[in-house]
Parts: C-alpha cells; sequence; structure tokens
C-alpha cells in the first residue's frame, strides 16, 4: 500500500461499469505526502512535463479495470485531467508562456490566501489563549461591559463562550469554504469588518467593484474561485494595498 496523494477532478468522471461518479484519483507518482491537489496546482518541479496515467477506482462498484485518466503536467503544473490520451497530448502542446503566467499568477493568489488564512487561525488561537488564561470565560457580562478593550477581529467567536471548545467550534463554522451559503455568509462577515458598516458593506457587494475589474461581489461569489477573488479584494481593502 504505503503513501499516495490525492488529485481531486474539476469534473467527476463517469464510471463505465455502474454510471456512479469518480471525483478524485490516488497517485502514487509525487512526494505521498496524502497531499490533496486540484486541476492546476503545482506538484513538482518546473522541470516536470509528461503525461500521467493512472487506473481510476469507482467509489461506488470499487470496479478499477475498466477506467484510466490522462493528467498532463506542464512545468510541474496539473493543467487538468481527461480520459482520452489524444485530449491529454493536445493540452500538453497547447502550452504557452501566457498560459503558464496566468496558471502562476492564480496560484500565487490562491496560497496567498492560503496563508492569510493560516495566520487569521493563529491569531484567534493567540487571543483564545489570552481569552481563557485571563479567565475571561468565567466574567459575567457587567464585568465584561466594564472592560475597556478594543474590539479585535476574534472577538465574536469568544464571545457568550463558556469553554475554548465551543469558541473553536463557532471559529471553525465560520470558516468552512465547504458550503456556498456559508462562504457567502462570511463574506458577508468580512465586508462588515472591513467597512465597518453594515449598510456599506451590502453597498459595497452589491456594486461594481474596481478591484474586481470592475465585477459585483454578489456575481462573483458563486464559484469558490470567485469566492476567494471578492475575499482577497476585501483583504486588500482592509490593507489599503493597490486600491
Ligand atoms: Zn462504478
Amino acid at each position: 500500500m504505503g503513501l499516495f496523494d490525492t488529485i481531486h477532478f474539476n469534473k467527476p468522471i463517469i464510471c463505465k461499469t455502474c454510471g456512479g461518479m469518480i471525483k478524485s484519483v490516488q497517485v502514487k507518482d509525487f512526494a505521498q505526502t496524502l497531499s490533496s491537489y486540484y486541476e492546476k496546482d503545482c506538484i513538482g518541479h518546473a522541470e516536470d512535463i509528461r503525461i500521467l496515467k493512472e487506473e481510476v477506482s469507482c467509489p461506488t462498484c470499487s470496479n478499477s479495470a475498466s477506467t484510466h485518466v490522462y493528467i498532463p503536467i506542464v512545468r510541474g503544473i496539473i493543467v487538468g485531467v481527461t480520459e482520452s490520451f489524444e485530449e491529454a497530448q493536445r493540452m500538453l502542446q497547447d502550452l504557452n508562456l501566457e498560459k503558464l503566467t496566468f496558471w502562476y499568477h492564480d496560484l500565487f493568489r490562491r496560497y496567498r490566501l492560503k496563508d492569510r488564512e493560516l495566520s487569521d487561525a493563529r491569531g484567534f488561537m493567540q487571543k483564545l489563549v489570552e481569552w481563557y488564561e485571563e479567565g475571561r470565560h468565567t466574567e459575567t457580562e457587567a464585568d465584561s461591559a466594564k472592560r475597556i478593550l478594543p474590539v479585535f477581529l476574534h472577538e465574536k467567536y469568544l464571545k457568550n463562550e463558556q469553554n475554548p471548545v465551543d469558541a473553536i467550534k463557532k471559529y471553525l463554522v465560520a470558516h468552512s469554504w465547504n458550503d456556498k451559503e456559508m462562504t457567502k455568509e462570511r463574506i458577508r462577515e468580512l465586508a462588515k469588518e472591513v467597512m465597518d458598516d453594515d449598510k456599506m458593506a451590502e453597498e459595497w457587494l452589491n456594486a461594481p467593484a474596481f478591484v474586481l475589474g470592475n465585477k459585483k461581489p454578489v456575481d462573483l461569489w458563486d464559484t469558490k474561485e470567485g469566492a476567494q477573488l471578492v475575499i482577497e479584494a476585501l483583504y486588500r481593502i482592509e490593507y489599503g494595498i493597490g486600491l
């Protein structure tokens, strides 16, 4: 057995035996660190140009004999996933500098976003420790009203909670990206935090934004990529970068 990595498909492949959906494949060609990769992710060295052939197994019927996928890798980036070798070859040959530049830009943006999520989580953990060690979880509402403390970013997760686990759960729910409605809610919250004003936040979400190429945030946030662009834009506003 040993370890492997998983490549997730943008579009599921249909199992030839049972018609079930196959959404990912396990590969042993990379670092084998149980990592999850998506199309257009960087998996290795920039010299890496090849077509990977992998057997996929169907989670519904467990049949693995009938289906293969071809995964063209260009300059260390997973270009796509296809069931046809010719299509994979075409994807390899289609490479040009402009495309590659765009991919790397997207990659960079995605990793920067991840980096921010990570530092946000660290910030939360730090606040959580302070909050707990100072005994603020046992404070009455009257006590905390007496406190003159600057409002900090993560306060809402700690408010009204008596124990750290509940606060962590609240944070995790608010930071879940799997659910579209949850993502919108989170973006709305973030916009309110950044704008410091509920009405302005709503207006910003519904108006063309310069930082988004004059597209409206509400027209973008239905897809994961679009939602990330909107979040990125909000962070840029927050930190006053590139307005
Ligand atoms: Zn099947």
